[in-house]
């Protein structure tokens, strides 16, 4: 079995190939998130940390633009916890299953391909079984659903490529740093 030592080797291992350098203990607030976070940033998902940055992942513009505003409070909040963060910063994700507008679930398929796809990604990776199995899953899920957005009607950000439904040539993240609060 694997020691929790040997477990942060790995992570650590995994996340510099990734050029996300961050200290393992950064990465844990990842993980922790649901024990660790603020209550008023539990509707974005932590994505990872990088270079004392916390990307969080939101597709609602409403909660991008709280999170925004409340950034300080957010940070001194995790700053007490003992995460040595300098900012956070806030990326457009997919919403699980559905559509911005809440009404059309999206078709996603995971196809072989996007296992494959997924697959080759980490191949390059030592990573234990469970976490290489988690983590091809999770890359191939992400795949398969910006596929399903982009066939039913979702549109690509050119400002941070990610896919999205909605009014406007920018995400809705982007909107915010394109606005008066940029
Ligand atoms: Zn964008």
């Amino acid at each position: 079995m694997l020691s929790i030592t040997n477990l942060k080797e790995l992570l650590n291992e995994f996340f510099k190939r990734h050029n996300i350098e961050g200290k393992i203990g950064e990465q844990l607030l990842v993980t922790e998130w649901d024990k660790e976070a603020p209550e008023l940033a539990l509707g974005a998902k932590p994505l990872y940390v990088k270079d004392g940055v916390l990307y969080l992942g939101t597709y609602s513009h409403a909660i991008a633009q709280e999170l925004n505003l409340r950034k300080k409070e957010l940070l001194d909040e995790l700053r007490s916890k003992g995460y040595d963060l300098v900012d956070i910063k806030l990326q457009f994700v997919l919403p699980e299953g559905r559509s911005e507008t809440g009404t059309e679930p999206l078709k996603v398929e995971v196809t072989r391909e996007d296992r494959e796809w997924a697959r080759e990604a980490l191949a390059h990776c030592s990573l234990p079984p469970k976490l290489r199995e988690k983590m091809e899953a999770m890359l191939a899920a992400a795949r398969a659903r910006e596929r399903a957005a982009l066939s039913a009607g979702g549109k690509r950000c050119p400002s941070c490529g990610t896919v999205f439904f909605g009014e406007g040539k920018l995400c809705p993240i982007c909107r915010i740093g394109s606005g008066v609060n940029g």
